[in-house]
């Protein structure tokens, strides 16, 4: 027997299930995808996006990294924001970061851990800016939350600083960035940012305007 059978099993179920709620679900959803939401969250399989936030398949686009990190020069995640904001016009962005983060704790040790290093970087400036802060914390695992708040914080205006989204804005389309944060030991969402739908709210050295 395949080792994976029970994944499959779990799929028909999973199929059988929705269907019984809405026996045209998927022929629907064949058809096109609408959502409204685009979450950027850590690859840690306790933070399950569509789960968490009790959202259908179709309902919500979703991009996942170590550590949901937003940087500037990765194509991939670049290229999920502006598909999601040019073509699909998605109105809330969420950067959801977790509690307990390994890729933040990671980024908070001497140590290197290989290839993972070269991501996890990003996380060790998000550290040297607040270090005076971080290290008044003496708990190291109230620390790593901490850094792991600061990080979203961090990521969050790393999206507002991408030209496509500040074109949306400039446009009027509606769009709004939000930060939160997971916590894996009580299943709950918290918002820790401010929400950003506008220009205004940026540092002005962060504003571009005038499309290529
Ligand atoms: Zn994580």
């Amino acid at each position: 027997m395949n080792d994976l059978e029970n994944l499959f099993q779990n799929n028909q179920q999973w199929a059988n299930a929705i269907k019984a709620e809405d026996p045209e679900f998927f022929e629907k959803l064949s058809k096109q995808q609408n959502p409204e939401y685009l979450w950027i969250g850590c690859a840690d399989s306790r933070v399950p996006a569509n789960e968490i936030v009790g959202l259908l398949p179709g309902e919500l686009f979703v991009h996942r990294n170590i550590a949901n990190c937003v940087v500037h020069t990765d194509l991939n995640c670049l290229c999920v924001i502006y598909y999601a904001v040019q073509v699909l016009k998605i109105k809330h962005i969420i950067v959801c970061g977790h509690y307990g983060c390994g890729g933040v704790h990671a980024a908070m040790q001497n140590q290197q851990f290989g290839l993972v290093d070269q991501w996890i970087r990003n996380i060790r400036d998000v550290y040297h800016n607040n270090q005076a802060k971080l290290e008044a914390v003496t708990d190291e695992k109230a620390r790593v939350d901490m850094l792991c708040e600061l990080n979203v914080q961090q990521q969050v205006a790393n999206v507002c600083h991408i030209p496509a989204i500040q074109n949306a804005w400039a446009k009027g389309q509606s769009l709004a960035i939000h930060g939160w944060i997971y916590g894996v030991q009580d299943g709950l969402l918290k918002q820790i940012t401010e929400t950003f739908n506008s220009i205004e709210q940026i540092p002005e050295h962060y504003r571009v305007s005038g499309q290529p």
